[in-house]
């Protein structure tokens, strides 16, 4: 006789799990139970390509998602043992312990090796704490203590991100250029691609509103350009920017460009990708969160509102309007009703609040101006367009600042609140 499960005693403590990696691509995996330990296991499976069947009468409404999207086999009723064929590996997550008895009990006889999400002690097979970093993946098993597990696993990962664990040998060693968007200026705020990419990357050349906190936790050996150091004058100054990135990239070098929010939001990024592509060097992409939409959230600010503002316009305000180089029809941009985001335009507020005014924009509306977004001395200025320019010059504003002008703003102040509750 085999050695049967469930066992009818020994302490969690006793067993001690053998860990292994399986590759589940395209093979099955039969999940017994729809509730929230499914809804967590489910995603994950599917990422590293399993089949997966579920069997249950319910559902979450995540998981009927991945049901009605075609990503996952949803039997919904009750288990059955049948349901357990040509399984590799089993999950009896259900709220009801006599099924998830049945679950293992039926998934022994076929040597299917069973996790059960109400009892350790009676299970196969247990789930590490997972995460993944720059293709290292970290499992870590507790005795009885998820949470702990949890703990351990999220501090690897944090080192690992940090670099406080360096691991370098591990680092991707393909010459080329990424063009990371930073976000707008608190470290945390950047995605883990992009700071995968710096952890990885021998050369950074960085602008001044790329967040500066994460240039200080490069390796001492990298190779950190500072843009603006270089020779002035726009046009110059991008020439001698996208012939570093072409020659390092050249040399063997992995380089960064790393610049605050996204790259490709006044940003220049996509220069830098055709002179990239133009002398044949690789070149990818990692988006950023961009300021125009994530400063005013910072800030409790909404660029959309439901009943009050349907869409939102990010513009540029580096010329006044009436520029002749100006692309902007500011006559077109008074007569919106959504959200304006203005970006680069403290210098040219006044003009710009005058063209707006002129345009048909009540002196009322409401302004915010988010300075520093996400920075330690973040701050808002609330105004209106005819107070604009008198209110940014009292405050003193500098940039960098986003200024948002609609109905949004009143919102995040509480005022429609108020008048609703007045009645
Ligand atoms: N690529 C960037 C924008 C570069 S243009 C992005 O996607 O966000 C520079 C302008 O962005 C500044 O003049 C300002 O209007 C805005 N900006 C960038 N970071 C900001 C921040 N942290 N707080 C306020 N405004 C910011």
């Amino acid at each position: 006789m085999p050695t049967t499960v469930p066992r009818d005693d020994g302490p969690v403590d006793s067993l001690v799990p053998y860990p292994v990696g399986l590759i589940l691509d395209a093979r099955r995996v039969v999940v017994v139970g729809g509730g929230h330990v499914a809804q967590r296991r489910i995603p994950q499976l599917i990422a590293v390509g399993a089949e997966v069947v579920l069997v249950s009468p319910e559902v979450t409404p995540a998981v009927e998602g991945l049901a009605t999207a075609g990503e996952i086999t949803w039997h919904r009723r009750r288990f059955e043992d049948a349901d357990l064929e040509g399984a590799w590996y089993a999950i009896a997550s259900t709220d009801d312990p006599d099924v998830n008895a049945a679950v293992v009990a039926g998934a022994e006889r076929r040597r299917v090796f069973c996790v059960r999400a109400d009892d350790a002690t009676r299970a196969t097979a247990w789930t590490p704490a997972v995460g993944r970093h720059a293709g290292v993946t970290v499992a870590v098993l507790g005795q009885r203590e998820p949470r702990r597990s949890a703990a351990v696993r999220d501090e690897i990962l944090e080192g690992l991100r940090e670099g406080t664990i360096v691991a370098r040998h591990q680092r991707d060693r393909t010459p080329g250029v990424v063009l990371v968007g930073g976000g707008p200026g608190d470290p945390d705020l950047i995605a883990v691609a992009g700071r995968k990419a710096l952890m990885e990357a021998d050369v950074v050349v960085a602008d001044r509103l790329a967040p500066r906190e994460l240039l200080g936790e490069l390796p001492a050996d990298v190779e950190l350009v500072d843009v603006a150091k270089l020779p002035r004058g726009r046009a110059a100054q991008q020439e001698e920017i996208n012939r570093i990135l072409v020659d390092r990239a050249r040399a063997g070098k992995r380089v960064v460009r790393f610049k605050g929010g996204d790259s490709f939001v006044f940003g220049r990024g996509f220069e830098e990708l055709e002179a990239c592509r133009a002398a044949g060097v690789p070149v990818t992409v990692v988006p950023g969160l961009t300021s125009p939409i994530t400063v005013p959230g910072l800030a409790g600010i909404p660029v959309t509102h439901r009943g009050i503002a349907h869409d939102f316009t990010v513009i540029s305000g580096h010329l006044p309007p009436g520029h002749p180089e100006s692309l902007t029809d500011w006559d077109a941009v008074a007569r919106l009703r959504g959200t304006l985001l203005l970006m680069m335009a403290v210098e040219n507020a006044p003009a710009i609040a005058r063209a707006l005014l002129g345009g048909g924009r009540g002196p009322g509306t409401p302004v915010a101006v988010v300075c520093d977004g996400s920075m330690p001395g973040e701050r808002t200025v609330f105004s209106t367009l005819g107070d604009l320019a008198e209110d940014l010059e009292r405050e003193a504003v500098k940039p960098p600042a986003i200024i948002v002008v609609g109905e949004v703003v009143a919102v995040a102040r509480g005022v429609h609140a108020a008048r609703a509750a007045r009645g």
